[in-house]
């Protein structure tokens, strides 16, 4: 088998996620053999650095010894069964841990099978929520401009980018949409506190306006992923924690891409010291290696629909691969790697150098902003660095860096213009500054004409 054959024999029957298909006439698809570390293999022997954790999913590398033999274990046990009556220790085993690492106050953990579920529960269990208290005038969401929370139908409503959700606008619920926090657009030598809380005046009107008909307001802390990686300062989760109480009306925290690690401390919301109604996990949840989500809420929450059956009022909610016991046994793993290998102090450090080696990006004319939010880096490409004018998005730019870092072995997806560093943590320092170096090269291709 080599790449060609596969390539030929996928593109007659697949259809990839988040691509228009007839870009494979000119870019190869390829199909990757295996992987190690930070490391994937093709059919034809090449090797491509995983800069982008696959999707922000994979934190410890591919074929992780430790979670494979958890999988492994796990097979000769139970691999999957119905949990709706039944349970399995490895899903208790991770409610447990899941509601002693987040934040404090959430108690109570409801399983789901990927990111864009686990906003579809929260959105629903929240307005469940004010329904079952008597509160039946809540039915509205308010979400932050540039936001994403995946692509199913709720999901795609709360959030805000365009490219995603233009084309399904007439299928979807009406949100209100508050203009956000997004750092990129604070005044010249102002931080990103006082620009994210200056923001947050536009946050306070909205709620001071519709909080009565609101259900919650959905977040991704810190750090927008989707949205061209854009971030904003803790002040504003801050404030919003308090103007939620204020005003009675949820907050959701959606951690699937920014949790476990990706922005320094263990979850987003920690930098903020604050407690959400709801936290949405996925991801890096199960080290990458299996799809799994959870939603972590509150006793308060829970017991709204803690009544007689007749009531009605349970929460009906299910996906048949609920708390599947591989993706359990995975993600119990992966919280085991965090705790006995002191991973966010070790992550400090790679942060510090993945700054160091993106220092040069600073300086470059096509470059009008490098930032960072712990394991997360971002470099803006503009057609003009003092206007800040952006490259037509038709002219493909990041694809140009994709395609030149693919061929000199790293994979990286630039989200439009912006192109990011977000690896998984067992990445070194060697490979951070080769990622750099082969980032930079691709730049100098991409904005030659
Ligand atoms: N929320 C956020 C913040 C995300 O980044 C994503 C995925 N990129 C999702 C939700 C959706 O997750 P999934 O792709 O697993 O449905």
């Amino acid at each position: 088998m080599n790449n060609f054959d596969l390539a030929q024999r996928d593109l007659a029957v697949l259809w990839h996620p988040c691509t228009q298909m007839k870009d494979h006439e000119q870019y190869p698809v390829i199909p990757i053999k295996k992987g190690q570390g930070v490391w994937l293999e093709d059919y034809d022997g090449n090797r491509y650095l995983d800069a982008i954790s696959s999707w922000w999913v994979n934190l410890f590398g591919h074929a992780n010894p430790i979670i494979n033999a958890a999988i492994k274990d796990q097979l000769d046990h139970i691999e999957h069964l119905i949990f709706a009556g039944f349970t399995h220790e490895a899903g208790i085993k991770l409610a447990e841990q899941l509601v002693a690492i987040t934040p404090s106050g959430l108690n109570r953990c409801f399983y789901a099978d990927n990111g864009s579920s686990a906003v579809e529960v929260a959105l629903k269990m929240s307005f469940h929520y004010w329904r079952n208290i008597g509160q039946i005038q809540k039915t509205k969401f308010i979400t932050l401009e540039n936001s994403y929370h995946g692509e199913t139908l709720g999901a795609l409503a709360v959030g805000n980018v365009a490219l995603y959700k233009a084309t399904y606008a007439p299928l979807l619920m009406e949100v209100i949409t508050v203009p956000g926090p997004d750092c990129y657009y604070r005044e010249t030598g102002e931080s990103w506190a006082t620009y994210s809380e200056r923001r947050f005046e536009l946050m306070e009107q909205a709620l001071q306006r519709h909080a009565g008909s609101v259900c919650a307001v959905i977040i991704e802390p810190l750090v927008q992923c989707a949205g061209n990686m854009r971030m904003y300062d803790a002040v504003y989760v801050k404030r919003l924690r308090e103007a939620c109480d204020k005003y009675h009306v949820h907050l959701i925290a959606d951690e699937i891409a920014v949790g476990f690690g990706r922005t320094g401390s263990l979850f987003a919301c920690e930098q903020a010291a604050i407690s959400p109604d709801f936290m949405c996990l996925s991801k890096g949840l199960t080290g990458g290696y299996l799809p799994l989500s959870a939603v972590l809420t509150t006793d308060e929450i829970y017991q709204a629909f803690y009544q007689d059956y007749s009531t009605l009022n349970a929460f009906l909610h299910s996906h048949s691969y609920t708390g599947n016991a591989l993706a359990c046994r995975a993600a119990l793993a992966t919280i085991e790697i965090f705790q006995q290998n002191d991973i966010l102090v070790k992550n400090q450090v790679l942060a510090k150098t993945m700054a160091a080696v993106a220092m040069r990006f600073h300086e470059h004319p096509q470059v009008a902003e490098v930032r960072q939010t712990g394991m997360i880096l971002a470099i803006e490409l503009v057609k003009n660095k003092q206007t800040r004018e952006p490259y037509p998005w038709q002219q493909r730019r990041g694809l140009k860096v994709y395609q030149y870092a693919l061929a000199n072995g790293v994979l990286l997806r630039p989200l439009g213009n912006v192109i990011y560093f977000m690896p998984p943590y067992v990445i070194t320092e060697t490979e951070l500054e080769w990622l750099a170096e082969v980032a930079w090269q691709g730049i100098k291709r991409a904005v030659e004409d």
